[in-house]
This record gives structure tokens, C-alpha cells and sequence, in this order.
């Protein structure tokens, strides 16, 4: 079988080693005789499976002890709803809630805040993050907070916001790292709430990761549903319902192999190398274009054209004869995609260079 390399945007690849290990674990887990998937959540087995995917997700992320992590359900979609359902119970009625609109996701993020509160977006832009200087942010003694997608998956824009700013001290910041936590470091404490579906970088469709300050807990409005309020789930270590076992147990493995590889920072150096070969490749000329301004591309997802787009069918058949998988984009944008996560090897990159150059005709160059 020739290697298969996988760019899907998620679900999406899983370090080989994580689902050989699970594989050998699947029928008897650790000589219990019992698969994941058939262990009771409250057992000292799955106790034990969950414990340590808490304590490496925070030693990852160096998550100070004021937060609290929580591993819920319903993707990163649902936390559109449920971020609002839980910080606006001690808000007064009229508090808006602010977001940088940069691309589909945030696009999402704001029409379902609408639902609960006022919005105002305070920055649009799909293709350059706007200024942070030109933000026009609620002042802040009416303001829920502020909300952004620092990973937009669809759009391949990804931007750190500058903590030097001021305004952030006085405002809570809401962010949707779906699509590229684990990727960078990030100072945890900057931030109220993370949010994180984890088919993206981190495991299995179902499991969805919310990293949230201490103080953010118990602000739920009344009508927040009792297994979506964060102070329940948080106060029952996330066992108020079932939660997702073996997602769960596939993240923490997906843990363990990322602290095995060198925790954050080397995943960090990786991705830099991976975008760096990626994008030199689409801009040597233009055969190919990404229309992402540079400092804003995505080094987790990689959208790009070709020029010519009567090219596009034969560009992904020839890129599935050669192993390269789901290079489609994304509907709405059209084009392709590229997506290039933590368990993308170097090696997969490299096969998509090489094809992106052949394909264009700079064979030999
Ligand atoms: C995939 C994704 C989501 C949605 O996740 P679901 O699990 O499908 O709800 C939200 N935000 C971002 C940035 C994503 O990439």
C-alpha cells in the first residue's frame, strides 16, 4: 500500500503510535478484561485513564491551578451556545458581548451569541486580522466579553491577540482554539474561557475541551441546561453525565504521545517548519495562491487556489494516486486545503511540496 498521508480539517490524522497502542489495547485494557468502552466512568480504571488525561492536558498547556479543565460534549459549535448560557448569569440585562469576526467560525460564534445578548463586533476581517489598535470594543463596564477564534480553520487565519493592550486587563477573553491548541504556547492566564473540539488536534469527534478561570464558574443564566453548566460539570471532576470515555482515553493518549515528542514547545518548532516548506511551495510562483495576508497564515490549516481552476479535479486525483488525502477545500470557499496538524509528520508535507512542484511543472528546478 503506497503511505497514505491525510490533510483532512477534521476529524482528522492521529499520531500512528496512539492508534497502534489503542488497537493493542482495544479487547483488555492494562490486564482489566475489559475494553475502554466497556468501563464504567465512575470505575477506578477509567478514574485512572481520566485523571491522567486531566493532569498531562495541564501540564501541556502549563494550565495554572485557578482553572479549571473540563471534558464535555457537543463540539466546539455547541460552546457558541454554552459560553453565553454560563458567563451571562451575573450580567446585567444590555451587556454585550464583543468579537473579532475573521472568518466562518467566529462568523458562527456571533449569530448564535445574538440568540442570548447583544454583540458587537468589534473588528471584520476574513483575510488580514484588522489592527488590534482599531478594535472598537464596548467599554468595559458593559461589556460580557470578548471573543475570538485564534484558529480559523475554514479561512487559515491565525493570530495571537497583544497582551499588551490594556483593555484586556478589565475584560474577560473567550477563546476558540479548536483548530490549533497544542500547536503553539500560549499563556493560559491571559484567557477566561478556551474552548476546543477535539477532532481538530487533539482526538475523536465528541470530546470537547473547556479550559475555564475559577472565578467564571457559577455565572450560569438560570435556563443554561444542567449538563452544560460549567460549575456542575466542574464540581463533578466532568461526571455529571456520562461523559465521553473513550474519546477521552484516545485524547490522552494523543497527551502522552505529544509530551513523549517534546511537549508544546517542539510541537511549536514543527509546525513553523511544516507551514515555512508549505508556503514557499505555493508562493514560488503563481500556479498556486493563498490569499491570506502573510502574517496572519495558518500554520495548522493551509487553504490555497489554483490558478487555472478548470486544474482541480486532476489536481486531487493526481494528489489521491499519490497517497495525498483530502485536499479538498472547504465548500463555502471552494479551492484547497491542506491542514497540517500535530500528526502531520514533516514527511507528509514534504510528499505534498514534491506533488505541489510537479504538478506545476518545476520538476528539475
Ligand atoms: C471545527 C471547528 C468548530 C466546530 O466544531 P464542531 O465539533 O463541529 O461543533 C468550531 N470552531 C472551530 C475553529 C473549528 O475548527
Amino acid at each position: 500500500m503506497t503511505q497514505i498521508f491525510n490533510f483532512s480539517a477534521g476529524p482528522a490524522v492521529l499520531p500512528k503510535e496512539v492508534l497502534t497502542q489503542a488497537a493493542a489495547e482495544m479487547l483488555d485494557w492494562h490486564g482489566s478484561g475489559m475494553s475502554v468502552m466497556e468501563m464504567s466512568h465512575r470505575g477506578p480504571e477509567f478514574m485512572s485513564i481520566y485523571q491522567a488525561a486531566e493532569r498531562d492536558l495541564r501540564e501541556l498547556l502549563a494550565v495554572p491551578d485557578n482553572y479549571k479543565i473540563l471534558f464535555m460534549q457537543g463540539g466546539g459549535l455547541s460552546q457558541n451556545a454554552l459560553i453565553p448560557l454560563n458567563l451571562l448569569g451575573h450580567k446585567p440585562a444590555g451587556a454585550t458581548i464583543d468579537f473579532i469576526h475573521t472568518g466562518s467560525w467566529s462568523g458562527k460564534s456571533i449569530k448564535e451569541a445574538g440568540k442570548y445578548a447583544k454583540v458587537n463586533i468589534a473588528a471584520s476581517s476574513t483575510s488580514a486580522v484588522p489592527p488590534q489598535a482599531e478594535w472598537q470594543l464596548t467599554p468595559a463596564a458593559s461589556a460580557a466579553y470578548l471573543h475570538m477564534c485564534t484558529n480559523e480553520t475554514i479561512d487559515g487565519v491565525e493570530y495571537q491577540p497583544d497582551f499588551s493592550d490594556a483593555r484586556f486587563a478589565e475584560r474577560v477573553l473567550v477563546a476558540d482554539m479548536s483548530s490549533h491548541i497544542l500547536s503553539r504556547v500560549i499563556d493560559v492566564a491571559k484567557y477566561g474561557v478556551i474552548f476546543a473540539g477535539a477532532q481538530k488536534n487533539i482526538g475523536p469527534a465528541g470530546v470537547t475541551i473547556v479550559i475555564i478561570r475559577d472565578d467564571l464558574l457559577g455565572k450560569a443564566l438560570p435556563v443554561c441546561p444542567s449538563a452544560f453548566d460549567f460549575k456542575l460539570v466542574a464540581d463533578n471532576e466532568s461526571m455529571y453525565n456520562t461523559p465521553p470515555t473513550y474519546g477521552i482515553y484516545i485524547a490522552g493518549l494523543v497527551f502522552q504521545w505529544l509530551k513523549q515528542q517534546g511537549g508544546v514547545a517542539e510541537m511549536e518548532r514543527r509546525a513553523k517548519a511544516k507551514a515555512d516548506l508549505l508556503y514557499a511551495a505555493l508562493d514560488a510562483d503563481d500556479f498556486y495562491q493563498n490569499r491570506v495576508a502573510r502574517q496572519n497564515r495558518s500554520r495548522m490549516n493551509v487553504p490555497f487556489y489554483l490558478k487555472d481552476e478548470s486544474k482541480n479535479e486532476a489536481f486531487l486525483a493526481g494528489a489521491k494516486a499519490r497517497g495525498l488525502l483530502q485536499l479538498k477545500g472547504h465548500k463555502s470557499v471552494g479551492g484547497m486545503r491542506a491542514s497540517i496538524y500535530n500528526a502531520m509528520p514533516i514527511e507528509g508535507v514534504q510528499a505534498l511540496v514534491d506533488y505541489l512542484n510537479e504538478f506545476a511543472g518545476r520538476a528539475g528546478k
